[in-house]
């Protein structure tokens, strides 16, 4: 075939040799201005209709390469970007590919300009509209919810929240409320309510009840319901000491099905059914222990200084105990015990 332009004989391209077509042609084009919506709220950048967290140079750069295109017949190998901030709202973009056009290997730039407009993204405007499918209500079995209990759990909830909304950007935590006998969470999905009460209900053995209420219609025009989700917390907490059958005990494990005791004085270890737990009754918390000072390590035992009174006492320890400096030890009627 001849090139109608040149003459030239050889395989043509829309009537042209690949020399002629390529001349001065724009093999890609980008359009002039390209806008690039920000959430003035989370800043994140929406690029091809998803909202992504990353820096304004690299999101208008993204945002130039969605918007490229190439001509007919040309395939591109290699894409990239260079923004250049031109002010806080304008970045100039150089996008240039690599490719083959009619078996020849080609090289193509093009530039635009984009224009950061700030707006609010779905899940900001839910979250700033205090928008919530479900009510996490974290109390207590007995008397009031301590506070170190209340902010343990909502320390929980929000850390799990963290890490989920890192994948789904649907997931967030609207509200936490403090209330008479506890705290309530407002959550943003109802999956994610049901599921954090049952990981409450597994990590701290937690009794949960949930109950749903009528809201209105959605959209589409089903029925709309909110979710609650009672969490009772029970009167113990994981490495409390508890009385459990007239003996004294570390609650050291609660799994779904119930509790791993370690008893005091000699370590054996028990579990107790998830059932017989509220049998439990705590001796001293966690949180109240003692901790002693070690003046001396043999085996199976160790001397301590008591707490209250500086007297050295002996005190068990289980085989292969890996002793520090202090230990946590309980005061059972008198007698000083070490607790694991
Ligand atoms: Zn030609
Ligand atoms: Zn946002």
């Amino acid at each position: 075939m001849f090139c109608v332009k040149c003459g030239k004989e050889e395989e043509t391209f829309r009537g042209l040799c690949i020399d002629c077509f390529l001349d001065g042609k724009q093999l890609i084009t980008l359009p002039v201005h390209i806008d690039l919506e920000r959430c003035a709220n989370c800043e994140e950048f929406r690029i091809n209709g998803r909202w992504v967290k990353e820096t304004a140079a690299a999101a208008a750069e993204d945002a130039a390469i969605s918007q490229m295109s190439a001509i007919d017949g040309m395939r591109i190998i290699t894409v990239g970007a260079e923004a250049e901030e031109l002010d806080e709202r304008n970045f100039h973009v150089m996008a240039d590919v690599s490719g083959e056009l009619s078996d020849r290997a080609v090289t193509a730039a093009a530039e635009t300009i984009v224009r950061i407009k700030n707006n609010v993204c779905r899940k900001c405007s839910r979250q700033l509209g205090n928008y919530y499918e479900a009510t996490l209500q974290i109390r207590s079995g007995s008397k009031e919810l301590s506070a170190e209990l209340r902010d343990e759990t909502v320390r929980y909830v929000r850390e799990r929240i963290e890490n989920i909304s890192s994948i789904n950007r649907q997931i967030f935590l609207t509200k936490v409320e403090e209330v008479q006998g506890g705290v309530d969470m407002l959550l943003s999905s109802i999956s994610l309510a049901r599921s954090l009460a049952k990981e409450l209900s597994d990590t701290y053995g937690a009794e949960t009840k949930e109950s749903s209420k009528l809201v209105g219609k959605t959209a589409g025009g089903s029925d709309m319901y909110r979710m609650t989700y009672l969490v009772r917390m029970p009167e113990y907490h994981l490495n409390d000491v508890v009385i459990f059958e007239d003996k004294v005990h570390k609650l050291s494990g609660i799994t779904k099905g119930g509790g791993k005791l370690t008893r005091l004085g000699d370590f054996n270890a028990s579990t107790v059914r998830r059932s017989r737990m509220t049998e439990m009754k705590v001796h001293t918390s966690y949180d109240s222990l003692m901790e002693a000072t070690v003046v001396s390590r043999s085996a199976g035992e160790i001397q301590i200084l008591h707490p209250l009174n500086y007297t050295t006492v002996d005190v068990r320890i289980p085989d292969g105990a890996e002793i520090g400096d202090t230990v946590n030890v309980a005061d059972i009627d008198g007698t000083l015990f070490f607790v694991p």
